[in-house]
């Protein structure tokens, strides 16, 4: 009689935060960008920069907001402490308090999430709770802004370490995207009025990834958001409209979905906001289709080709996939590319094993590693480097918010003024009712 012997996985550990402890204690293999990630956030808390992580050597714009010291109590407690205190408050506060967790978020904060997801489904999902009192987005600045654009407006949106911002979203700085459009406007004429086709000179098109004040401006201006899983439906609705898209603020993903859609790369010059016509001439802005705004994401900007040729190399037949916030020449070079929530379903969906490179931020890969042990799954980037910002949002800030509620005391809140929320709600319902071409209307 023959036996079948069933080999139990591996359990394999979705926190990043083991490993980079482990790493930097010296009890783990491989390597960290930064030793400093094992330290605490408050650590610094008071410095100017976004901390330890993949955008610490971005420019973090003055008059970003600050946290205050958090707690002693907060920064004294064990993992195992803080994980108990989050459960109890949360606990107590039952359907008062809903709380949200991105996919780049650290396992030791998700796990206490409601929803996990990416910032537009997160705010989505909070919109499903009209009642709480509270909605406690664990992610950055700009994706509590924009579940308080979605939200009721007696429901306070809260974000745990108000120096959770996004290296990104802070490269389009709304002074300067106002300054770009002055040019914009001295060079092409009237903005609004539409040329003998209907087509008005430039249609702004912002990324989720950015500030309420950046999507209240493309508001204003006829504009409209898009998120990674649909700037090709946002990109058509906006030729439709306009001669040209100003796209911000990451160059790649603008560059990315216009290069797939047959855009010619020479009519997509960058606008660099420190030189006069972005560092471009009025020739090229006349002839431009996508004007890109210099930004980046510092987490996929890190992805590179010999990456990929090294995962090819290393694991023949391995499936790459990259988020299309990677630049162009990573795109290319891997089999797939999509947005988190593409990246998810992927491999959510392959019904035999398979090894994954996945070109995304690192928290993300290792839980989809620990939830799929069947597959082999890593990220393309060996140096264990996350999202700086995401990164601040360690539990014990989570619990200092939780059970501030419990106290009756609501910290950290973000607020978007009306006179922005009004036009950015605009910008973000026409993304809601943009159809892809050949979809029913
Ligand atoms: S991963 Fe990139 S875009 Fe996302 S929050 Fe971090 S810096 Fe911003």
């Amino acid at each position: 009689m023959s036996t079948t012997l069933t080999i139990q996985p591996r359990p394999i550990d979705p926190s990043v935060d083991h490993e980079i402890q482990a790493i930097v204690s010296g009890a783990g293999s491989g390597s960290t960008c930064n030793t400093d990630l094992a330290a605490g956030p408050w650590d610094f808390d008071a410095r100017p920069g976004y901390g330890p992580g993949a955008s610490m050597g971005d420019v973090i714009p003055t008059g970003s907001p600050r946290q205050g010291m958090l707690p002693q109590a907060y920064r004294d407690a064990s993992d195992d402490e803080l994980d108990a205190r989050i459960r109890r408050a949360k606990e107590t506060l039952g359907d008062r308090v809903v709380v949200l967790g991105h996919f780049y978020q650290r396992e030791e904060v998700v796990r206490h999430a409601d929803y996990v997801g990416d910032s537009f489904q997160l705010a989505n999902a909070a919109l499903e709770h009209p009642d709480a009192e509270a909605i406690v987005f664990c992610g950055v600045h700009f994706m509590a802004e924009t579940a308080d654009l979605l939200s009721q407006p007696d429901q306070a949106v809260i974000l745990p370490n108000l120096a959770a911002g996004c290296s990104m979203a802070d490269m389009a700085d709304i002074d300067q995207v106002e300054e770009c459009w002055e040019q914009l406007e001295e060079l092409y004429g009237d903005m609004d009025t539409p040329d003998a086709d209907g087509l008005v000179p430039v249609v702004p098109v912002t990324y989720m990834n950015s500030s309420a004040a950046i999507k209240g401006f493309v508001g204003r201006h006829g504009g409209i958001v898009c998120t990674s899983s649909n700037a090709r439906t946002v990109l058509e609705w906006a030729f439709a409209r306009g001669r040209r898209v100003l796209f911000f603020p990451d160059q790649h993903l603008g560059r990315n979905t216009a290069k797939a859609m047959g855009v010619p790369l020479e009519q997509m010059p960058m606008w660099n906001p420190t030189k006069p016509l972005g560092g471009s001439d009025e020739q090229t802005l006349a002839d431009a289709r996508v004007i890109l705004w210099h930004g980046f994401c510092s987490v996929h900007r890190r992805f590179t080709v010999d990456q990929i040729d090294k995962a090819r190399a290393e694991h023949p037949g391995v499936r790459v996939i990259v988020h299309p916030e990677c630049p162009m020449a990573v795109v290319d070079a891997a089999d797939e590319a999509g947005s988190t929530d593409y990246i998810r379903k992927a491999i959510a969906a392959a019904t035999e094993p398979t090894t994954f490179a996945i070109g995304t931020e690192i928290n993300l890969v290792q839980r989809l590693a620990a939830q799929y042990p069947q597959h082999e799954i890593f990220c393309l980037d060996p140096v264990v480097c996350p999202c700086s910002t995401m990164y601040r949002i360690h539990p014990g800030y989570l619990a200092w918010v939780l059970e501030g509620l419990v106290e009756g005391e609501t910290l950290n809140r973000i607020t978007v003024p009306a006179s922005v929320a009004d036009p950015a709600r605009v910008a973000l319902e026409r993304m809601l009712a943009a159809k892809p071409s050949g979809s029913a209307a």
